[in-house]
């Protein structure tokens, strides 16, 4: 059978019928119609032609010789493209076997004998419309399907009453899960949120979706193989006709790669490439918010502006490759001259710029400027050649210096350029007065550090007084500092200082060193058997060395263990609990006395004073100051005291200047007293007078 191939635009149908006349009929009837046409005599023939014509649909006649339209249907299903194409049978009338069976072989419909022109035209005309409608929804799924894949983007339904959660293929891609091992699709889903995100995302799903609203959130999951991938899911209910929320639809799509890009160009908007510190847009941001910070809580800060005198020169000389590496070094040492949550950044050239959020005193930001001038002092090494840079810092403070990012910059490079002008290797305030302040606090410190071996720290003693039989049971030593200028300074304001510097590793250990000393010098003289406290520094506590140091001390003096008692603020000990305790049993067990000094003015957890294996606790003298006049204060030393003897600890009354308080503290239960009322912090000298001169009885007098 010849085939035209001009008449492929028009439908063909392919008609199987060994019956001429009928097929005559037909064809007329159908080409009359805008078909083209093709006929062939049985089952057989119909197979041999289907692939060369592919017809549009086929008109299959049940009894042929050779074939029968059955068994010639159900082959043509199996043929390439033969499973799609509309088979309309042609069977006996009301012969309902041949209809059953013709179903079961795959036709698609039937006319029955004889055969109505008219309506097979119709029907023909209708099965060809049904099919291409099947053929565009299987194109578009397959074009979704493929859309979703591109998109990384799947679809899911939550069925409210019956609770299935469905998935399209694509989401489990994206979870990589085979839809074969999903028992709980829900549970599975949850179990792959990031544990960060897990919370939220069960609230929003259940806060949200559940009731009704749309809503899309941003999360993350972890893959197996700790891959972390970001998703983006969006969702939507939906209602019947009753306002009944019955589903739950929406997609889920995986971000990660335009997560990276977004984060790409903020780097490359917001930071330099280079040395990888924030330019000069995030710098100013972060300032804005840093002055914004500070305004709502009334705090300071400041910023400090600075440059590499010779950078220029090395540049030109040595070429950009080496500048490059030298600005790399540069930031990488400012950086560790930083706090955490300072912000360091290039603002360009060899100019870096530092935000110091929150500083207390004006210290805070010279330490920093001259820690980094100390480092940049180091010699840089480059390819083998030893570099050595300059560096001129400005600090501009805020609120004082200014309340505006511009402002603020405008100072620090004034301040800057007057480093600069006053030479190598030097730092300026923007204001004058603070760099007076600051330079002297700079030679309070220099100062500090010659003090031990110059002999300028001294000891002050001040007693302890038992309440009940009136005698002297121990001293506390105080520090002094006798500057050859200034006079004697107090160690509140030098201990800070030596905090800071690190000095108060070897100032603390003089303190001890001479404290036991002279302890165990008055119990030889005397016969006095006394304890003697010393305070300790938050750092001095922290220091690995502490019980050595100790121990060590208590050997060389010869001194008891037991006639020590460490003094250690409420707040020290509360910051790293737990270590602390262990750190105490530690003392403890060497048989040293531990008391917690300015008791009431930290934060105490009780759980962990019932822990803590301590001696004594000494209420704050504030407590006491008002004790008369302030109710509260002293309920609060009654309930303190109450607290402190169910624990089987000591207390002790600082700072007692009138006989009133005394008389008070002795009605609340206080076991010890200290204070000017008694004696002022004295020198080592005119102890043992003191000694002398105290009477027991004296203490009734008080
Ligand atoms: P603190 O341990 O609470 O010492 C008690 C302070 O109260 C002493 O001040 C003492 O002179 C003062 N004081 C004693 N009785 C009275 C009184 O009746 N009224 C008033 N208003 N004050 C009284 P000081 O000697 O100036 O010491 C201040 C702080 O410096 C001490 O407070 C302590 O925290 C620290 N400190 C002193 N010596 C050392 C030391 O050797 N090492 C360390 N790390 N810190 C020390
Ligand atoms: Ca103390
Ligand atoms: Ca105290």
């Amino acid at each position: 059978m010849p085939i035209d191939t001009s008449e492929k635009k028009r439908p063909l149908v392919l008609v199987v019928d060994d019956d001429d006349d009928l097929r005559l009929l037909v064809r007329k009837a159908l080409e009359q119609e805008g078909f083209a046409v093709n006929e062939v005599e049985n089952g057989k023939e119909a197979l041999d032609v289907f692939e060369q014509t592919q017809p549009d649909i086929i008109l299959m006649d049940v009894t042929m010789p050779v074939m029968d339209g059955f068994a010639a249907c159900e082959k043509l299903r199996q043929l390439p493209g033969g499973g799609k194409v509309p088979i309309l049978m042609v069977t006996g009338l009301d012969d309902h076997d041949s209809i059953d069976k013709a179903y079961n072989a795959g036709a698609t419909d039937f006319v029955t004998k004889p055969v109505n022109l008219l309506i097979l035209r119709h029907r023909i005309r209708y099965m060809l419309r049904a099919n291409r409608a099947i053929d565009d929804l299987d194109i578009s799924k397959d074009q979704l399907a493929r859309t979703q894949q591109i998109a990384r983007m799947g679809t899911w339904e939550w069925d409210i009453k019956t609770r299935q959660l469905h998935w399209s293929n694509e989401v489990y891609r994206i979870f990589v899960i085979e839809p074969e091992s999903l028992t709980d699709p829900y549970k599975t889903f949850l179990d792959l949120v990031h544990p960060d995100d897990r919370k939220m995302v069960k609230k929003t799903i259940n806060n949200d979706l559940l009731k009704n609203k749309q809503c899309g959130i941003e999360y993350n999951i972890l893959l197996p193989g700790d891959f972390e991938r970001t998703i983006y899911q969006e969702g939507r209910t939906i209602f019947n006709e009753d306002g009944e929320a019955i589903r739950v639809v929406g997609t889920i799509q995986d971000i990660t790669e335009r997560k990276k890009a977004e984060q790409k160009i903020k780097f490359l908007a917001y930071y330099d490439r280079l040395t990888k510190l924030p330019n000069r847009l995030l710098f100013k941001e972060r300032l804005g918010k840093a002055i914004a910070d500070a305004n709502r809580h009334g705090r300071s800060g400041a910023i400090i502006f600075l440059d590499l005198d010779n950078f220029k020169h090395i540049n030109e000389t040595f070429g950009h490759y080496t500048g490059d590496k030298l600005l790399k070094i540069a930031a990488k040492r400012i950086g560790d001259c930083l706090r955490n949550n300072d912000t360091a950044a290039r603002l360009g050239g060899d100019d870096f710029g530092i935000i110091i959020e929150e500083t207390h005193n004006l210290q805070d930001a010279a330490l920093v400027a001259r820690r980094i001038l100390e480092t940049m002092k180091q010699v840089i090494v480059i390819d083998g050649n030893e570099f050595y840079t300059n560096t001129s810092i400005g600090v501009s403070v805020y609120p004082l210096d200014g309340n505006n990012v511009e402002m603020l910059m405008r100072n620090a490079d004034a301040a800057m350029s007057r480093a600069k002008e006053l030479g190598k290797n030097t730092y300026q305030f923007y204001t004058a007065d603070m760099n007076a302040k600051a330079f002297e606090r700079f030679a309070l410190e220099t100062g500090l550090r010659k003090a031990v071996e110059r002999n300028e720290l001294l000891l002050h003693y001040q007693p302890e007084v038992d309440l009940t039989s009136g005698m002297v049971i121990g001293v506390e030593a105080l520090v002094r500092w006798a500057h050859p200028d200034m006079g004697l300074i107090s160690p509140m304001e030098f201990i800070p200082l030596a905090e800071e510097s690190g000095l108060i590793t070897s100032i603390g250990e003089w303190v001890l060193r001479t404290a036991c000393a002279q302890n165990k010098a008055w119990q030889m003289g005397k016969n006095t058997n006394i304890r003697i406290g010393v305070n300790l520094s938050a750092s001095q506590f922290k220091n690995h060395n502490l019980l050595e140091l100790i121990a060590n001390v208590l050997e060389e003096t010869g001194l008891n263990a037991d006639s020590l008692e460490l003094e250690l603020t409420e707040s020290i000990l509360m910051e790293h609990a737990e270590t602390s305790i262990n750190t105490l049993d530690q003392l403890n067990r060497m048989g040293v006395h531990l008391s917690i000094d300015d008791f009431g003015t930290g934060y105490s957890s009780f759980s962990y004073l019932k822990r803590f294996p301590i001696d004594t606790l000494k209420i704050d003298r504030s407590f006491v100051h008002d004790i008369n006049t302030d109710p509260d204060d002293a309920a609060i030393v009654k309930a303190v005291t109450t607290m402190a003897h169910s624990l089987n600890l000591k207390v002790v009354a600082e700072g007692v200047e009138t006989k009133e308080q005394l008389a008070t503290l002795k009605n609340l239960g206080c076991d010890i007293a200290q204070g000017y009322l008694i004696s002022r912090p004295i020198p080592a000298g005119k102890v043992v007078s003191f000694f002398g001169s105290w009477r027991e009885s004296q203490m009734s007098d008080l």
